[in-house]
């Protein structure tokens, strides 16, 4: 059995080549930028007015005269003389001629006559062409998340697609006889089947849209072909349950006659100690134990972090320090994850660790890292915790 810190090195070593993927703008969101992208305008691509008001040619009197109007969208451009001013709108193209645009507040309009109420400095009001970005300048780098103002950014720009690392295809393949899907009776000696959809929006946290469930019953053959048919049609595979020792346990057979290379099998910590992680071909293979709780776990300290190195995040380490608020007598031979919940600086353990419960992890915000031993945290002791 290896330690936790030994699973997360050997998945970290075998994390599959990031592919790249064009996609539409909207598509792309909660993409990395695989590519720089550059603009191919200047934005402003004219110079541009800030303001309603009047762009003036300016001279040395307060008064101008008007001598027409531009629209934001109008194509024409005119002529100022100094001491000529024409109406402008937000948006709008100044005129070459004209080199200060005033808001219709500070003015006075009479017939054609103009009068500022205060003097103008050059240039106010007037953005500049390329003032936000210029041809050929990068406008966002690679390695970028698109978010909403990246996307307005881009669309602005006039792109319509961008080069983005590829989010993995993953299959979630469930195994159990005694699992029944929500809405249908439930008779006795069955449960509900809970991982598949638990583990669906695990993942679309981690900004994983779309996910394909696979099921099958306590059948090693059936349990031989799911996998296959699943590994076949996904980049990562996810299996719940069968992983154990009962002799209805047929996950790691199967995926040893399918030739599925295992990285490790079992790890010392508690909830999730038969957790497997393996590789076929360039793609990944993770056997969650059944209890919902375990699944979970191992759920956000193995799978999560490999999806984001594989999408491209930059990486930022994935636990950090919190005092915890209350002692704690830690007696186990195995490393523990413990659902709790922090706030600020603390950190305070919730009830109903089983592996089997997920009351209380509904209501948690993160997991306690705990090493094995016999010893007692004091409170206000910084403990290691994993978001979630
Ligand atoms: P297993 O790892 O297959 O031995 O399952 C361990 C425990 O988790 C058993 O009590 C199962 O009934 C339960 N379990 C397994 N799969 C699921 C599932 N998809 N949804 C809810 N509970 C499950
Ligand atoms: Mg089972």
């Amino acid at each position: 059995m290896i330690s936790v810190q030994q699973a997360i090195n050997l998945l970290n070593n075998n994390i599959p080549k990031s592919k790249k993927n064009q996609l539409s703008l909207l598509d792309a969101q909660n993409h990395i930028l695989a590519d720089d992208v550059v603009s191919t305008i200047n934005m402003p691509p004219f110079r541009q007015s800030a303001m309603d008001g009047f762009a003036l040619n300016i001279h040395d009197s307060l008064v101008y005269n008007l001598i027409g109007e531009i629209k934001a969208g109008d194509s024409h451009k005119m002529e100022l003389k100094p001491g000529e001013a024409i109406k402008i709108f937000t948006g709008a193209a100044v005129p070459d001629s004209a080199n200060a645009v005033i808001q219709v507040e500070k003015t006075s309009l009479n017939g054609n006559r103009l009068e500022l109420n205060e003097t103008i400095n050059l240039n106010t009001n007037i953005r500049p062409i390329g003032e936000q970005i210029k041809t050929n300048e990068v406008a966002l780098i690679k390695g970028t998340k698109l978010n909403a103002a990246s996307i307005g950014f881009l669309a602005g720009l006039g792109i319509t697609t961008v080069t983005v690392y590829k989010k993995p295809s993953i299959g979630i393949l469930v195994t159990g006889n005694e699992l029944v899907k929500p809405g249908n009776n439930l008779e006795y000696g069955k449960i509900y089947e809970s991982n598949s959809i638990m583990l669906q929006a695990a993942l679309i946290d981690s900004e994983v849209k779309k996910s394909t469930i696979y099921e099958v019953n306590d059948d090693f053959l059936n349990t031989k072909n799911s996998i296959k048919k699943a590994l076949n049609e996904n980049d990562i595979l996810l299996i719940s349950g069968g992983i154990s020792v009962g002799d209805y346990d047929f996950v790691k057979g199967a995926l040893n006659e399918l030739q599925v290379e295992t990285l490790f099998y079992k790890v010392n910590q508690k909830p999730g100690k038969p957790l497997l992680a393996g590789k076929f071909e360039d793609k990944l293979v993770f056997a969650l134990p059944g209890n919902p709780a375990a699944s979970l776990t191992c759920y956000y300290i193995y799978v999560k972090p490999i999806l984001k190195k594989i999408t491209g995040e930059s990486e930022n380490s994935s636990t950090i320090k919190k005092e915890i608020t209350h002692n704690f007598i830690v007696n186990n031979t195995r490393s523990q994850f413990l659902k709790a919940n922090f706030s600020d600086n603390n950190v305070s353990v919730l009830s109903h660790q089983q592996s089997s419960m997920l009351n209380t992890f509904a209501l948690s915000n993160c997991l306690i890292h705990l090493p094995e031993g016999n010893y007692e945290l004091k409170k206000g002791s910084k403990v290691d915790i994993y978001h979630i």
